[in-house]
């Protein structure tokens, strides 16, 4: 077990930017905690007859400039402070590119690798049944996050839908296309990263087809990122990933360049690539950690928090000039002032992973109009959102000497305080 609290990393973070920006205490003491906190069990009627029974959470850390936003995880080990820090994380992320949303989060404490399709059911419906007055449209939106997926979405809409007794397709986002999801939804978060990725590319005069890079995860992050980034011309040396049935993860590296659409044929639905299939088509097995320590320009977090920290940073090569958190919280507080010293960029994880909340924004907004575009209008619609935002980040970061998550928190921060303010809760 880490021996990291994310809620506390997440707390640390913004009483830097807090101090940064001068915040009185009365606003300090609103932020740098959620608002609202849901704690309840799940009680699932399992296939062998018996009754087990899930605990779970919702949580919203601030609502001010929209409904709550976050996704729902399914995690054996999930904690009440990961979600606390998730949902604080949230609020930053649609602040940062500004859309009309607040922060919020969900967990369930389960394994979804070990339960059925009836069982997993049975806990989406049951999770809905127990937070129906809490969320909705209006309210608070979830999402997929780790380990849940869009049938998960559908089974939660179709409960909510039950019990409110009419069509809101609305109330969740990462919905297949067929049931009001928005096409470009599934890469959104991956492809954003990469958006962003080439944008600081472009900037530091280094072209894409010159990079190489190294990948931890190969979910849906890490996939769609892989694939845009190989597809622009960038070569993937390693990609690290979870193996359930060993219990460790494992790195697979091809010094030429890893096959992303070979690999995605021989990946689960958890993200797990198939180990003994990597292995004949010429994959060398590595220890899971083994990810950071490649000779790459780019390091690539994209499954876990708490993945780079002061002691395996001095593991990371010195060729590497960025650190792309597509994941959440992937770098430990302790560790940025090594990653500043080193001199490496780092786009910081809530503007890095932005894509998702802005695509299921956007998927919102195309039900709420029941009205959909085209997969080319929501990527250049994205794409625009996370460059507007980048460059903002950037800039100050550029014009203020600033590291770039003190910069995106600068901009994040001060969004919220407004809101906040205006609505007269401070
Ligand atoms: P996922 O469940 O689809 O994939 C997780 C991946 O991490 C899998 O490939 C798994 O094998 C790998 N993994 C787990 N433990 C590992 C370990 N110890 N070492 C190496 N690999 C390991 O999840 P996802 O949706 O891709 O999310 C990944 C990260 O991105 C999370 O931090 C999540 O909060 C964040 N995120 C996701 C979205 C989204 O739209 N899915 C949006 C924003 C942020």
């Amino acid at each position: 077990m880490s021996q990291y609290n994310p809620f506390e990393n997440a707390q640390r973070q913004f009483d830097g930017a807090a101090e940064f920006l001068g915040l009185d205490s009365g606003t300090k003491a609103l932020l740098r905690q959620p608002m609202k906190e849901l704690h309840f069990t799940v009680p699932v009627k399992m296939d062998d007859g018996s009754v087990k029974v899930f605990q779970a959470f919702r949580i919203k850390h601030n609502d001010a400039r929209g409904p709550a936003k976050g996704g729902i995880r399914f995690h054996p080990h999930e904690t009440v402070d990961t979600v606390r820090a998730l949902s604080m994380w949230m609020t930053w992320k649609c602040a940062v590119v500004d859309i009309p949303l607040g922060g919020g989060k969900g967990g369930i404490v389960c394994d979804p690798r070990e339960m059925s399709d009836g069982e997993q059911e049975r806990l989406c419906r049951g999770y809905i049944r127990q937070l129906f007055s809490q969320v909705g449209p209006c309210i608070d939106v979830p999402a997929p996050d780790v380990m849940t997926n869009g049938q998960h979405m559908c089974w939660m809409l179709d409960e909510y839908e039950t019990l409110a007794g009419g069509h809101y397709p609305g109330f969740i986002t990462g919905k297949p296309v067929a049931l009001g999801g928005s096409l470009g939804r599934t890469e959104a978060t991956g492809f954003g990263a990469v958006y962003m990725l080439c944008r600081l590319l472009e900037n530091l005069n280094i072209p894409v087809e010159s990079t190489t890079a190294s990948v931890q995860g190969f979910g849906n992050v890490a996939e769609y990122a892989a694939l845009l980034y190989t597809q622009l011309g960038g070569k993937v040396v390693a990609i690290s990933c979870w193996n359930q049935a060993d219990g460790c993860a494992y790195t697979f590296k091809k010094a030429g360049g890893c096959d992303i659409e070979q690999l995605r044929s021989i990946k689960d639905k958890f993200g797990s690539i198939d180990k003994d299939k990597a292995l004949a088509l010429g994959y060398e097995l590595l220890p899971g950690g083994d990810w950071l320590s490649q000779g790459v320009d780019i390091l690539i977090p994209a499954a876990l928090e708490n993945q780079i920290t002061p002691s395996v940073f001095p593991n990371i090569s010195k060729q590497v000039k960025i650190i792309c958190e597509a994941a959440n919280g992937p770098t430990t507080p302790d560790c940025d002032p090594l990653v500043k010293e080193r001199g490496i960029w780092l786009i910081p994880d809530f503007l890095c992973n932005a894509g998702g909340v802005t695509c299921s924004y956007f998927e919102q907004v195309q039900c709420n109009m029941n009205y959909f575009w085209s997969r080319e209008e929501v990527l250049d619609k994205l794409n625009s959102a996370m460059i507007k935002a980048f460059d903002a980040v950037y800039e100050l970061a550029v014009n203020e000497k600033l590291y770039m998550r003190d910069a995106a928190y600068s901009i994040a921060v001060r969004r919220v305080v407004e809101a906040v303010k205006l609505r007269g809760w401070i």
